[in-house]
């Protein structure tokens, strides 16, 4: 289901075989509230894609072309591709993009390619979060996110197809809130797309 020929769980993006799916989820996110619907991810967040990963967070703006490659890749082999109308990446608060200079999401899903869909900034971050603590548990990392996200006055989400970037997905915490706000606002779909899945034991 990616370039690499591994097998991942569409719903929430970790190891699995296809043959442990019920209803296209694994048993580790069956049950679980997930407002995205689907995911596609180019691999784990370890070894050569996390220094990638990291690097690339950490002031080098233009995107590695391997990095671009994967997530086109993982973009293309997903199943809901051709559904996509709107690219949305994760936003960060205006302050913390002031701080970096941009976002790395963003900087991401303009390498995606795509012949249709187009890129929304339409979703916004209006209360700035505590860094996400790698040892927070995924009820603490749920709380921090919460509320979090808005749409714009006037946004074209009612209906659509839309595609949320980012570039990893640690327990899902901050993508679910997204697609939440996206679903409130009349999205008729919300799919994710990561570079690299973290936290292989948690949601
Ligand atoms: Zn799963």
């Amino acid at each position: 289901m990616s370039c690499t020929g591994d097998e991942y769980c569409p719903r929430c993006g970790k190891e699995t075989s296809r043959y442990a799916l019920v209803n296209g989820s694994c048993p580790d996110c069956q049950g679980k509230e997930i407002h995205f619907d689907q995911i596609a991810r180019g691999g784990v967040y370890a070894q050569a894609l996390q220094q990638m990963i990291l690097s690339f967070k950490k002031g080098r703006t233009e995107l590695d072309s391997t990095l671009a490659f994967l997530a086109n890749s993982a973009l293309e082999a997903s199943s809901f591709y051709k559904d996509i109308e709107i690219f949305v990446p994760v936003p960060l608060h205006w302050s913390r993009r002031l701080w970096r200079g941009y976002n790395q999401s963003f900087v991401l899903a303009k390498k995606l390619k795509h012949t249709t869909a187009r890129i929304s900034t339409e979703l916004v971050r209006i209360r700035r979060t505590k860094s996400q603590p790698a040892m927070a548990s995924p009820a603490a990392r749920a709380r921090n996110v919460a509320g979090a996200f808005a749409v714009r006055r006037g946004h074209r989400f009612s209906g659509r197809k839309i595609c949320l970037v980012d570039d990893i997905k640690t327990t899902g915490a901050t993508l679910n809130e997204c697609a939440k706000t996206l679903k409130e606002a009349c999205a008729a779909k919300v799919y994710a797309l990561v570079l690299a899945v973290a936290g292989q034991n948690v949601v």
